[in-house]
């Protein structure tokens, strides 16, 4: 894939990015609009859309590489907490559909929770469903 995705570009180096790491599968750069200094993204360096259509032999490696560069950037800026954050479609916030993490440096009182609202009232029994409908999804698949 590529011809239109803004990310393939940059993994070919028709666009340019500040790129923190790179090895033979992922590449991280820092996010042209960053929620806090140090916001970087890790991408793979094959196109898949998201999370979702990655396949496991590239998603096994992915952690990994995450965890790693979370771990120096949140020593790099002396953070208090790190959002490590993917969204998956549409609704879900995601903008550029080559899969990426975000991982931002957070600080104590920083002043925004990227975690919503309990919005539901919810019983034991209406979770105790949920859980089962999600356990036969699972088993399903
Ligand atoms: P999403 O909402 O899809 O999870 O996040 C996409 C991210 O990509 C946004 O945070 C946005 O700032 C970043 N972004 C979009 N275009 C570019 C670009 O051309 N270069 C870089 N470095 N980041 C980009
Ligand atoms: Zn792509």
């Amino acid at each position: 894939m590529g011809n239109d995705c803004i990310f393939c570009k940059i993994v070919k180096g028709d666009i340019s990015s500040y790129k923190v790491y790179e090895d033979d599968f992922f590449i991280a750069f820092m996010d042209i609009f960053p929620t806090a200094k140090g916001h970087t993204l890790i991408i793979p360096k094959e196109h898949f859309v998201n999370a979702l259509d990655t396949p496991t032999h590239i998603a096994e490696k992915f952690y990994p590489i995450i965890s790693k560069i979370a771990n120096a950037i949140k020593q790099a800026y002396n953070a208090d907490g790190i959002n490590i954050i993917q969204n998956n479609g549409s609704a879900s916030g995601q903008e550029v559909f080559h899969s990426h993490v975000h991982i931002i440096p957070r600080y104590d009182n920083d002043g925004f929770r990227v975690h919503p609202p309990a919005r539901l009232q919810i019983t034991p029994d209406e979770l105790k469903l949920d859980a089962n409908k999600i356990i036969e999804a699972i088993q399903g698949k």
